[in-house]
């Protein structure tokens, strides 16, 4: 276990994608350990796919939460949030102006028009895979289905920059200029993040940054990359009385997707993948 991940189950209140300035203990990963790790990321991955497939007007997020959770287990892992620094969910489901880390509830029923980020999480044989993506609900305004289409372009440019001699500004630099050519706010306060065998491991990965400046990335680092794009302003707001949910601060939907990615002499390899 980290320092860091010490630190953030002493406090009360969770660390989870909170930006943090420390780049000290990264743990990079063999290729035995990146191969064990695939599992863990299929198994999340599966999990992302087969909840999102029931995205429907008229289905309860809790809904989602147990369908995810079985399934999770029914591959052989364990779900990697439930728990985490107190979460009560399997998924997060995070609906439209919320940014990350919504709690499933039976009393949250999505409707026509709605947008949902879940994020799932699994851990197999020790190893955590975590990976998300925001799905519409039956039909959505135009501009909300370009902050999806927009949000996950920048995902993937983030782990197209995710190379050897490359650095960790390179990958904010690349998800920034996507979402802020399209004029959308990026998120700073929450950021991606080093993974393993612990879900949250240094260093954080901002969705912002300067073209080759940070940390030198090189093969063994896995890492979640994870664009959280606003319609709207960058600002946040909350969480408020459940301790979690982020909303954005003008009420403007949000988008968030996500894939684990293992840096490599071959380039990215993802791992959320089944
Ligand atoms: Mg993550």
């Amino acid at each position: 276990m980290t320092a860091r991940s010490m630190r953030s189950l002493q406090a009360s209140k969770p660390l989870w994608h909170k930006l943090q300035h420390n780049f000290a203990m990264i743990q990079l990963k063999s290729p035995a350990d990146i191969e064990a790790m695939r599992e863990a990321g299929r198994v999340s991955a599966k999990a992302l796919r087969k909840t999102g497939e029931l995205v429907r007007p008229g289905i309860s997020t809790a809904e989602l939460d147990r369908f995810a959770e079985n399934l999770i287990r029914m591959e052989g892992g364990i779900p990697a949030f439930l728990g985490y620094n107190g979460f009560a969910g399997s998924i997060c489901s995070s609906i439209n102006d919320q940014i990350v880390h919504g709690i499933p509830s039976p009393a949250v029923i999505l409707r026509e028009g709605d947008i949902i980020s879940i994020d799932t999480g699994a851990i197999v044989g020790g190893w955590v895979g975590d990976n998300a993506a925001t799905f519409a609900v039956g039909e959505i305004a135009p501009s909300t289905r370009r902050l999806l289409e927009v949000t996950e372009a920048c995902m993937w440019a983030g782990l197209d920059a995710a190379r050897p001699g490359k650095r960790l500004g390179d990958i904010g630099h690349a998800i920034q200029s996507i979402a802020e050519a399209a004029g959308f706010g990026v998120v700073r306060e929450y950021v991606g993040h080093g993974i393993g065998r612990q879900m949250h491991e240094d260093p954080n990965v901002p969705n912002f940054g300067d073209k080759g400046k940070g940390l030198r990335l090189k093969p063994g680092m896995v890492l979640a990359i994870e664009p959280m794009i606003n319609l709207g302003t960058e600002k946040t707001a909350g969480p408020f009385q459940d301790g979690w949910a982020v909303y954005t601060a003008d009420g403007a939907p949000s988008a968030h997707f996500e894939k684990t990615v293992a840096i490599t002499k071959d380039g990215p390899l993802i791992l959320t993948a089944e």
